[in-house]
């Protein structure tokens, strides 16, 4: 038999981190060894995932838990720990292939213990790059590890250039469902509440990326996103709304070609693909029937309505901190909305206002860096939260 690959998966119980465990269910988990899952307050959902798995450690990143924890892996064999040293003790933990799916600027350290091992990194949390950037990237290629992209546009885009390698790319056209409130004006907008954010047409996601692609906000992180992974400059990165989901992004090449992906609006096909890249696994998603589907639309984003998307190009066109900056006071309004402190459409001023008072922070060099803008961006945000409040 073959060596067994070891994983280790950050975020396990989240959206991303169950449909990593449903994939390697479905590929059988024996074919698997379990080094370490990471989770936060579902201690049920840790220890389920944690059990199913067959994980050598469990760590929750509250410290609160660990007696919780500790119950529920009871006679299982499985170490528990918790808090963010051990965290990153965990990650760290020698590991073939590591999914990286906590949510927010949180899973940045923890991702980057996981590379320095040298492990491939299979890439959902969009903040480290957003975030840390060139300096995220930096350690990447220090450490030899590999990054596959697993949000599904760069997943895509990923895809669509591997045969690519010598011919320069002339346009990245990421698609984006448009969410919930596509056709909404904005005063519509302004009124929404969090529930009818978090309902996404097409994919089923944590709450918070949820909301993010009502705003699209989560469309804005990804466009920093692709400037840091592909050889593109930001005038070559365009969104498209395309409200069925079913092309997942595209690529423009100089004759004039487009290659494009599609596939079922299903995680498990780009977590799949990582996860057994360079090979193909047989997955149990839907299979696209085009004469059903009958048509597929496209419509040019509102920046008016979706303001997050000029903000991505300023933030680019900045350079700099200016990503972490827009992440971190994103991440403050996004939690201001949640607690019904500030409106749908404030969270953009929120934001624009912060990186306003910002625009003159120093490039960053290392990570500490990094979390000092961070920190100033989370700041800035809290005291602006007030000026907005609903
Ligand atoms: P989620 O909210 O469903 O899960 C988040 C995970 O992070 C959970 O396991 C949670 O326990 C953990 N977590 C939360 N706060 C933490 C903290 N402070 N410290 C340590 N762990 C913490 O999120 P998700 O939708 O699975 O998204 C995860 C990441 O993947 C995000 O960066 C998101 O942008 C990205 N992503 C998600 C999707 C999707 O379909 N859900 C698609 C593309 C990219
Ligand atoms: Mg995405």
């Amino acid at each position: 038999m073959a060596e067994r690959k070891r994983i280790s998966i950050l975020g396990v119980t989240g959206s991303i981190g169950r449909n990593t465990v449903s994939v390697m269910e479905s590929l059988g988990v024996e074919r698997f060894e379990t080094v370490a899952v990471t989770g936060n307050g579902n201690i049920a959902g840790l220890a389920g995932a944690a059990r199913a798995l067959g994980a050598q450690v469990a760590v929750t990143a509250d410290p609160s838990r660990l007696a919780d924890l500790r119950a529920a892996l009871a006679g299982s064999g499985i170490e528990a720990a918790a808090g963010g040293d051990a965290l990153t003790e965990a990650a760290s933990r020698p590991a073939d292939w590591v999914m990286s799916a906590i949510v927010g600027a949180a899973g940045l350290a923890p991702t980057l213990a996981a590379a320095r091992t040298g492990a491939t990194i299979a890439l959902a949390n969009k903040e480290c790059l957003v975030a840390a950037g060139s300096v995220f990237l930096a350690e990447i290629a220090r450490s030899g590890a590999r990054l596959l992209p697993v949000d599904s546009e760069h997943n895509a885009i990923f895809q669509c250039i591997a045969a690519e390698r010598d011919c320069p790319i002339e346009r990245l056209i990421l698609t984006a469902s448009g969410g919930p409130f596509r056709n909404h004006t904005r005063a519509q907008m302004a009124a929404v509440t969090v529930a009818e954010a978090v309902a996404h047409p097409n994919w089923s996601m944590g709450a918070r990326i949820s909301i993010d692609s009502a705003s699209m906000f989560n469309k804005a992180l990804e466009m920093i996103e692709a400037s840091h992974l592909f050889e593109v400059t930001p005038d070559q990165i365009e969104v498209i709304v395309h409200p069925q989901s079913i092309i997942h992004s595209m690529v423009g090449f100089r004759d004039g070609s487009i290659l494009a992906h599609l596939g079922p609006p299903d995680m498990r096909v780009a977590i799949g693909h990582a996860l057994t890249w360079p090979e193909r696994a047989a997955l149990p998603v839907d299979r696209l029937d085009f004469a059903r589907l009958g048509r597929l639309d496209f419509q040019e984003p509102d920046e008016e309505r979706f303001p997050s998307l000029a903000l991505a190009r300023r933030a680019m066109a900045d350079g700099g901190v200016a990503g972490c900056v827009l992440n971190g006071a994103h991440e403050v309004a996004l939690d201001a909305f949640i607690a019904g402190q500030i409106g749908f459409l404030d969270m953009a001023g929120l934001v624009a206002q912060t990186m306003d008072r910002l625009d003159d922070l120093p490039v960053a060099h290392d990570l500490e860096d990094v979390f000092a803008a961070d920190a100033a961006a989370r700041r800035v945000g809290r005291e602006l939260v007030g000026r907005f409040a609903a």
